[in-house]
């Protein structure tokens, strides 16, 4: 991972960069900022230019043995912690999931909790990083590094610490070694205790616009059509951008299937809103809720195709089509409703509600709000 590999954020770049540089790196850090924007890979591109032993540029080279160890997670000064959920009652450290994580570093950069969920098989409970974590991290703290190096401890989602593991931890930290960095990378430094917060030079990222995303998506070989859909999609998050993207045709699936359960509610067709249901309900959880969201937007976008208001309007030309006739039923009657019972299955299926049930039902709000909608046109 380098520099050059990351989108945005410009300024946080060059304050970790300027740290490598002028050899005033501080003990402990913390980048913050909204999940999905790149957080975690700025940390490795900071690791790697820390140890890069080739540097070029203001970058990492990405090729030496240094940055390939990184990238490939096998460096043993570079320590990762992370949030667990224990399987039976001994395994509460991250070492024992050390496979799990190099897969998650690969398979989602931009580090989706939900998949970290499914890497650990942990359903919807919440991980959490447990005290025995905080006792190893003394100890790996007070040996030497095996190179002559930095020990780097990168701790994700520092929130996911209960008091007990933040008070041990808050021990190492307020007596570092010297040759120790603690990086922390978090999406809730509000919840970080502020004694340990207080300690730490923050880096703090902002989600990047949807231009930034946009050019960087076309300059990574993106097709431009695709690259505003994925920039327009993401809401400044790059995980929800590459999603839309990596998933490539879900586009087009879900507007089948919004244009089909549409059609289908409209025209009080229950057969088919079962089949719907069964279908949706085998996409899995995380897909669902990406359908959801594309529910939420298409509804929006319709509603405001029926203001007339074109200048807002971002549909793709199969999306426009579909809403010069539909866009009537979804008005001032109905949207509110529209959005909240969207809302509502997005939720329940995050709790792991029964799809079924709950997209079977979706559809019949559908169903009653369209003929809300229809009775005001
Ligand atoms: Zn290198």
């Amino acid at each position: 991972m380098r520099f050059a590999d990351t989108i945005g954020n410009p300024e946080a770049v060059s304050a970790l960069r300027e740290m490598v540089d002028s050899k005033k790196i501080p003990h402990s850090m913390l980048i913050s900022g909204p999940a999905g924007i790149g957080k975690m890979q700025l940390a490795r591109a900071f690791i790697a230019y820390l140890n890069c032993s080739n540097r070029i540029n203001g970058d990492s080279c990405g090729v030496c043995p240094e940055c390939r160890r990184i990238e490939a997670g096998n460096n043993p000064d570079i320590h990762y912690i992370y949030p667990i959920h224990k399987k039976g009652k001994t395994h509460t450290l991250c070492a024992h999931y050390a496979d799990e994580w190099k897969k998650m570093l690969h398979d989602s950069p931009y580090m989706s909790l939900p998949h970290w969920n499914s890497l650990l098989d942990a359903g919807n409970s919440k991980p959490v990083i447990y005290v025995t974590e905080a006792d190893a991290i003394s100890t790996a703290a007070a040996m030497s590094a095996y190179a002559d190096a930095y020990k780097v401890f990168v701790i994700w989602l520092p929130e996911r610490m209960n008091p007990e593991t933040a008070n041990k931890l808050l021990k190492v930290i307020e007596e570092p070694y010297d040759d120790t960095i603690f990086l922390a990378v978090s999406n809730r430094p509000d919840l970080i205790m502020p004694t340990i917060l207080s300690r730490m030079r923050r880096i703090d990222m902002r989600a990047p616009d949807t231009d930034t995303i946009e050019k960087a998506l076309i300059a990574r070989g993106v097709s431009m059509e695709s690259a505003h859909e994925a920039a327009f999609m993401s809401q400044g998050s790059l995980l929800k951008a590459f999603e839309t993207l990596g998933n490539g045709g879900e586009t087009v699936e879900f507007n089948d299937y919004f244009q089909n359960a549409m059609r289908a509610a409209f025209a009080r067709n229950a057969v088919a809103g079962r089949q719907f249901s069964e279908n949706v309900a085998a996409l899995g959880r995380e897909k669902i809720i990406r359908l959801m969201e594309y529910f939420t937007r298409m509804i929006r976008e319709n509603f405001i195709a029926n203001l007339k208001i074109g200048v807002l309007n971002t549909m793709n030309s199969s999306q426009q089509q579909f809403a010069s006739k539909f866009a009537p039923f979804i008005n001032a009657a109905n949207i509110e409703m529209l959005l909240s019972e969207t809302d509502r299955a997005s939720a329940d299926i995050a709790r792991n509600a029964n799809a079924k049930l709950v997209i079977f039902d979706y559809f019949l709000q559908l169903m009653i709000a369209l003929h809300r909608g229809h009775s005001k046109i």
